[in-house]
């Protein structure tokens, strides 16, 4: 359950930090301004999360690993299920056990992949 906490509490920060959108980004950065690890644009320190990425990048990031992780899932799936097709050759009795543990697979597959791909994209853009 820790990895899901993580999540909302991202999406929290995306949604706290654009309502705090500052007008004078770039004109009003100073010696005391950080830059986002990942995109390099000019931000205030309240506006970067605890990795020093802006709320863009993370909602992109986040885009992308939930794409990824999506079709990690779908692949685990696909793996499963031709095993249990090829392999266990499910009776008539047994083929709802099957798609429960394919579909299981799929979300599981999925949430891991996301999180994953997630871990390792703030990973390259940890800040130097
Ligand atoms: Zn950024």
């Amino acid at each position: 359950m820790r990895s899901s906490e993580r999540w909302r509490e991202g999406w929290g920060t995306v949604r706290a930090g654009a309502e705090a959108r500052p007008s004078d980004v770039g004109g009003g950065a100073t010696s005391g301004d950080l830059s986002c690890g990942r995109c390099g644009r000019a931000c205030r320190a309240r506006e970067l999360d605890r990795h020093l990425w802006c709320e863009a990048c993370i909602a992109a990031a986040r885009a992308q690993a939930s794409g990824v992780g999506w079709k990690v899932g779908g692949v685990m799936a696909a793996v499963l299920a031709g095993w249990i097709y090829f392999a266990q050759r499910p009776s008539a009795m047994l083929i709802g056990g099957w798609i429960g543990a394919v579909l299981a697979t799929f979300w599981l597959g999925s949430r891991a992949g996301r999180e994953l791909c997630y871990g390792v994209l703030r990973f390259r853009h940890r800040p130097r």
